[in-house]
């Protein structure tokens, strides 16, 4: 199949066990759309399992199903023709001070796991741009946030249980399975269904953010890694037009009590004095607090706030990862389609992600550079732009987000993921029926 054809809680924590007085193990439910309302999912049943067990139950009757978490992806990656199921129930929070370790029900979002740890005195390494997704459905694509030495989110995580297409609860850890470990993480919801996760945490620290206005791109050719190192995260944002970025964002690390300290100018960028949003006219009452604040880790280290809508909301998505040592030429490289690009889009956002060895991560082995498109909800235009950009890319080798818009075909993604074979393999492996295989599975990652 053409795949541009088919790309078109609460904070109380409680118990599995508690929640089943209330939850409905299996719902027939009317066409449900992902977050931004741009893709109707398929399946006619919506399963919600109170507790691990009506999981299993559930698992074990159907013949095919899809995990789906928060519903922030933008294309079909959590759709089944089948059944999906809600881990939503699966909520509990347990935080093991002396491993340093945080294992969360597959229902938790980050923006109910942050506060909870950093009252215990611990952090995350890093966050996405927004706390609403789940931690499950995260890491299982790669999310990601900024910082040049901060790997993905999926980096964090040390072990998952997972029920497998038999009904069986397994638990797969980076002590336990080395061999299969760094290509269980990043799984697009393909080898069964997580219950569980959990991460790696360290003690709770502050950042301070600002952000300073028109940061021209001049300085990027030979400045690129000391203005992404400039802060513990930094994010560029950039329309495309006028060879600048129209707002740099710096998160800074702070001790307590230490005053932050951000420079009136930035490479020539001015120190903003009150609180932006990155999309020009959007309000900036749904962003974190900015103009050197201190605050907590999880105030600060995301855009946007928990409890408002993150982003514009009726949008579309697009990232791409280049080598961060290439990072320069590639930016060159895109601002030439600026004209094309500019009338459909919100705005583009800059990150840098520190490499590791997860498989299918897009920073497999690569520091790397993302370069990211929030478009206005124009899919016919934007899948016009799409493949323009993919082809100034092309000689960066760029590797796409698995959960935003693209058209990168599934033969170019096997020679861009060198470890896509093996992921193969292990999927076969683990689902030989091919259970938790949906239309997007079959496209990317097994049609090539
Ligand atoms: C406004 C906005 C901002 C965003 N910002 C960022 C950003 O800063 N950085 C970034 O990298 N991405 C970003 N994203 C993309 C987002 O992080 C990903 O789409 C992420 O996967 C969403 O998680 P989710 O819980 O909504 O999962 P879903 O979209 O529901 O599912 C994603 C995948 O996870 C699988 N999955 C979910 N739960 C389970 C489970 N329990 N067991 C097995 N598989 C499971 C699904 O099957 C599917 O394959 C953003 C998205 C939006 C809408």
């Amino acid at each position: 199949m053409d795949k541009r054809q088919f790309l078109k809680g609460t904070g109380t924590i409680l118990s599995g066990s508690l929640l089943s007085r209330f939850a409905t193990s299996e719902q027939q439910t009317a066409p449900r759309t992902n977050w931004a309302g741009n893709y109707t999912y398929h399946a006619d049943h919506l399963y919600e399992p109170a507790t691990v067990e009506e999981a299993q139950q559930a698992i074990k009757s159907c013949a095919k199903l899809k995990a789906l978490g928060s519903r922030h992806s933008f294309n079909s990656i959590a759709d089944s023709t089948h059944n999906q199921i809600s881990l939503r129930h699966l909520n509990q929070i347990d935080l093991n001070t002396t491993s340093r370790t945080v294992t969360v029900g597959a229902g938790v979002a980050y923006g109910q796991l942050a506060p909870y740890i950093d009252q215990r005195g611990f952090a995350l390494h890093n966050l996405a741009s927004l706390p609403h997704i789940t931690v499950a459905g995260a890491c299982a694509t790669a999310t990601h946030g900024s910082g040049s030495h901060n790997g993905n989110l999926s980096t964090a995580v040390s072990a998952m249980q997972i029920i497998t297409h038999d009904g069986a609860l397994h638990t797969i850890s980076r002590a336990q399975n080395s061999g299969i470990f760094s290509g269980a993480v990043v799984h697009l919801g393909s080898l069964g269904v997580l219950t569980a996760i959990t991460l790696d945490i360290q003690p709770t620290f502050q950042v301070a953010q600002a952000v300073y206005e028109n940061l021209s791109f001049a300085h990027l050719e030979h400045h690129l890694d000391e203005i992404f190192a400039s802060g513990y995260s930094v994010s560029l944002f950039t329309d495309w037009q006028n060879h600048r970025a129209t707002q740099a964002w710096i998160k800074r690390r702070i001790s307590p009590g230490t005053p932050s300290s951000f420079a009136p100018d930035f490479y020539g960028a001015k120190l903003a004095t009150r609180n932006l949003h990155p999309l020009a006219g959007h309000s900036a009452e749904n962003c974190t607090e900015q103009l050197g604040i201190p605050g907590p880790w999880y105030e600060r280290l995301p855009h946007f706030r928990m409890n408002f809508t993150p982003s514009s909301g009726a949008e579309l998505q697009t990232e791409y990862f280049v080598p961060r040592d290439r990072a320069y030429p590639a930016i060159l490289a895109v601002e030439q389609l600026r004209d094309r690009i500019t009338p459909h889009l919100f705005i583009t956002e800059l990150r840098t992600v520190a490499a590791d060895d997860l498989w299918l991560s897009p920073c497999y082995q690569r520091d790397s550079l993302a370069i990211h498109f929030t478009w206005k909800p124009e899919w016919p235009d934007v899948q016009k732009i799409l493949p323009l950009i993919e082809e100034k890319l092309a000689p960066f080798e760029a590797r796409p987000h698995w959960a935003k818009l693209n058209t990168i075909s599934p033969t170019r993604l096997n020679q861009l993921y060198p470890k896509l074979p093996d992921y193969r393999t292990l999927v076969i492996e683990h689902d030989p029926q091919g259970k938790f295989r949906n239309q997007f599975i079959d496209v990317n990652i097994f049609d090539t």
